[in-house]
This record gives structure tokens, sequence and C-alpha cells, in this order.
């Protein structure tokens, strides 16, 4: 099994809901850039503020302070084994910083799984997903609903919908993504390391792609 997972793709391709099937299957630790700038904001860290004034307006967040913040997640203990990395890197700044961390440690990324999903249906996806507020898991009012409206089916948390999944803001990270995320794809390509996934599919059936991916190397 592929234990170094990098998830790239679009806002709403459906990064997160896959590395949860990761995290099931593979043991792996889930890493959301995203998660963890929402985690310093809720503690009103000083990295919180910042990182706000960034994505209330869809722009990325500085790579320095983004690198050092991903960085020191990928050293905890529970990330030796692997990870599925969500959101990050997110410009090849970060992808050579990535690269960079990783030989330190004497490993490096083994497969990044590109989720790719036409642009109408990113805007369907993310008008409709609500997130819970205590695990972070995602739904789809249409899509992938709960149980119970309003409430988680894992932990029983309350579900929100981001501000920056509105409209005009989704907008604005689309076109971030088009210009500097993009080239990422290049980026790994290069180095052989890129698998490219039909993200327009129903979730079950993105999910089995991924995990027949993950697992094309044996043990
Ligand atoms: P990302 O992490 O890439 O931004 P998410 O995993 O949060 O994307 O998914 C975005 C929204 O689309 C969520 O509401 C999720 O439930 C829904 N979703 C994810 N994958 C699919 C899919 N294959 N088909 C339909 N809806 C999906
Ligand atoms: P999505 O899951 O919809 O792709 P994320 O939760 O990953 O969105 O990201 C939300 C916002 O957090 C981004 O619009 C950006 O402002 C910031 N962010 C997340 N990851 C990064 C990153 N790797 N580099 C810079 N900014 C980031
Ligand atoms: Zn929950």
């Amino acid at each position: 099994m592929y234990r170094h997972i990098v998830l790239l793709g679009a806002p709403g391709a459906g990064k997160g809901t896959q590395a949860d099937a990761l995290v099931k299957t593979l043991g792996v630790p889930h890493i959301a850039s995203g998660d963890l700038f929402r985690d310093h904001q809720s503690r009103g860290t000083e990295l919180g503020v910042l990182a706000r004034s960034y994505m209330e307006r869809g722009e990325l967040v500085p790579d320095d302070v983004t690198i050092r913040m991903v960085e020191e997640r990928l050293t905890r203990e529970d990330a030796r084994v692997g990870f599925a990395l969500d959101g990050f890197p997110r410009t090849l700044e970060q992808a050579r910083a990535l690269d960079r961390v990783l030989v330190r440690q004497g490993r490096c990324v083994d497969m990044v799984i590109y989720i790719r999903v036409p642009e109408e249906e990113l805007e369907r996806r993310l008008g409709g997903r609500w997130l819970c507020g205590t695990c972070q898991a995602p739904y789809h009012v249409v899509f992938s609903p709960p149980r119970r409206v309003g409430v988680c089916d894992r932990c029983g948390g309350e579900l929100f919908q981001r501000a920056d999944d509105a409209p005009e803001t989704v907008r604005q990270r689309l076109s971030v993504y088009l210009g500097q995320t993009l080239p990422l794809i290049q980026y790994y390509k290069g180095m052989g390391k890129l698998v490219e996934v039909d993200g327009s599919r129903p979730i079950e059936e993105v999910t089995r792609d991924v995990l027949a991916r993950v697992s094309q190397n044996g043990d």
C-alpha cells in the first residue's frame, strides 16, 4: 500500500470526502490545511487571525506560514506511518517545501491523486456543502445528506456551512486554483507520481477507484 498520499483537486472536488476513506483503509491521519487554519481561527491564535483575512477573500494564505504549520503537523507521531494530505500543497513553492521536509525525514510522497471534476459541478457541490463543527466530516444536502438534518452521523456534532462557500468567494477560489494550484499537476506528472481519477461520479465509485490505486503495489 502507498501511505504518503497527496490529494489534489479544485475546491469541492471531494478531497476531504476521499481522504476519510483513506484514513479508514490505510490508518493514516487526514491532514487538511484548511482544517488546521480553521482550528487556529476557533482558538483565536495569531495565525488564525492572519489566515482569516485571506480565507474570507478566497485567497491563499502566504506560503511561509502555511508551510511552517503543515511541517509542524507532519512531524507529529501519528504522521510517521504516512498521511492523506488534503489542500496542501497548493503552490509550487509548497510542493518543493514538502519534498524537502520529507527528504529530511527519509521519506517522500508516494502518490498524488488528482480528483478531476468539471467546474459547473464544483459550484453545485460547494453550494450544498455542510461540515461537522466537531469532527469536520463533510456532507451534502443532496449528494451525501446526514441521517438527521443539521446533525453529524459520526459524532452528533452540529453541521455548519462555510462562509467562503458563498458563490462570489467560490469563484475567486476557483480562479486561484487555476492559476496557482493547477501547475502542480505538471510538477507531479514529471515525477511520475500523478494518478488521475474521474471525480464526477458518485462518491462510492470514486472511493473504489482511489482505494484501488493506493493498493496497487501489494503489501
Ligand atoms: P474538497 O475537500 O475537495 O473541497 P469535499 O470532500 O468537502 O471537497 O466535497 C465537497 C462537497 O461535495 C461536499 O458537500 C461533499 O459531500 C460533496 N461530494 C464530495 N464528493 C462527491 C461526489 N463524488 N459526488 C457528489 N458530491 C460529492
Ligand atoms: P477546499 O476544501 O474547499 O478546497 P480548504 O478548506 O482546503 O478548501 O481551504 C480553505 C481556505 O484555506 C483556502 O481558500 C485558503 O484561503 C486557505 N488554505 C487552505 N490550504 C491552503 C494552502 N495550502 N495554502 C494557502 N492557503 C490555504
Ligand atoms: Zn462529526
